[in-house]
């Protein structure tokens, strides 16, 4: 078969080849790839940031967004021939620690876990993979290759979960949500606020492109301000940004008793002591709470599933901005503007 592999930490290295049959010991369910997500950290490892290759390995099949099709669900499995299923990307750590040993990998606290795609397991950017039974989630075939979308959504049906079990510390009735950044995971959290019935701001830098009609298309409010000039407190802020200023005025203009949850992953930016006390000062005095959150365990996957499930199919669609072959793989590693998700895709589905 064919599949996408790089040689981690050596830029230049990424390629599409021949490569071996996935091994049974990887799991006893055969899956045909559909498409595979293409997002920032494949783009780190092929620049040869990031990445492990499995034990005694030198190359790593890439991916950890899959969408796959059961051609084998092997025993002891309740899939069958024809299922539409997902990979979970996290494995837990060997040790295990106590948050890995109850299941909630996603928490784990020695960093020793393992990664599909990214971290000593090979990922889902091959033609065929194999996966545990126990690992693989069934996707609403209606889906179909929205399907590829449940991978991130986890990401942030995970940030809700935290957000909501933090809100409940006190009397919470959150009636306004502030999604910083429209990437997809933006967008997704954008779609969970509305799911939830809340009233729904998406701020982002760009004026043009797809993402504004695609926010107002959700029955949101599309902004391309900064935080502190919306002219209203959010009760609750998704940062998806990673962006240091928009994470200082995001807890700064965040309501009383107000919750900033970072999931954006950046770095450098300008640092000030005094601004850092600053923030801590609005911090303390309006009884806020600020979390970060990465990952997602079983709970999450399976509810990104129902999710992804009711949402507005047309409107998923848009989130799908370019559909790559495999061949043409270095092309949907590069980001151009008016990109979301790009996926590239194996078969047909
Ligand atoms: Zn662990």
């Amino acid at each position: 078969m064919k599949a996408i592999t790089v040689e981690p930490k050596k830029p230049g290295t990424a390629m599409y080849e021949d490569f071996p049959e996935p091994d049974v010991h990887e799991g006893s369910v055969l899956v045909e790839a559909v498409a595979v997500g293409v997002c920032g950290t494949d783009v780190e490892i092929v620049e040869g940031k990031y990445g492990w290759p499995p034990p005694g390995k030198t190359r790593l099949v890439l991916g950890h967004e899959s969408l796959g099709r059961v051609i084998d669900p092997g025993t002891n499995s309740s899939l069958k021939n024809g299922d539409l299923v997902v990979g979970i990307v996290r494995r837990p750590d060997p040790v295990p620690c106590s948050n890995c040993a109850v299941g909630e990998w996603d928490m784990c606290r020695n960093g020793q876990y393992t990664e599909r795609g990214i971290k000593e397991i090979h990922g889902f950017m091959s033609e065929r993979w194999r996966i545990e039974p126990e690992y693989a989630i069934k996707v609403d075939p209606s889906l179909g290759i929205l399907g590829v979308l449940l991978e991130p959504t986890t990401v942030v049906t995970k940030a809700w979960a935290h957000v909501i079990s933090v809100g409940v510390r006190t009397f919470w009735e959150p009636r306004t949500v502030l999604v910083t950044g429209a990437g997809p995971i933006g967008l997704l959290a954008a779609l969970i606020g509305k799911q939830r019935g809340l009233d729904v701001h998406v701020l982002d830098r760009n004026t043009t492109g797809p993402k504004p009609e695609i926010v107002r298309a959700l029955g949101a409010t599309y902004h391309s301000c900064t935080v502190s000039a919306l002219g209203f407190e959010p009760d609750v802020i998704i940062e998806c940004t990673g962006v240091g200023s928009v994470i200082s005025e995001s807890i700064q203009c965040v309501s009383s008793g107000g919750i900033v949850c970072l999931t954006g992953v950046g770095h450098g930016g300008v640092t000030n002591k005094a601004a850092v006390a600053d923030v801590a000062a609005s911090a303390v005095l309006k009884n806020i709470v600020v979390l970060g959150t990465v990952n997602a365990n079983k709970r999450h996957w399976y509810r990104a599933g129902e999710i992804l499930a009711r949402a507005d199919r047309k409107w998923l669609s848009r989130l799908i901005t370019r559909i790559e072959k495999p061949d043409n793989f270095k092309q949907a590693m590069e980001r151009k503007p008016d990109d979301i998700k790009v996926v590239i895709q194996f078969s047909e589905i």
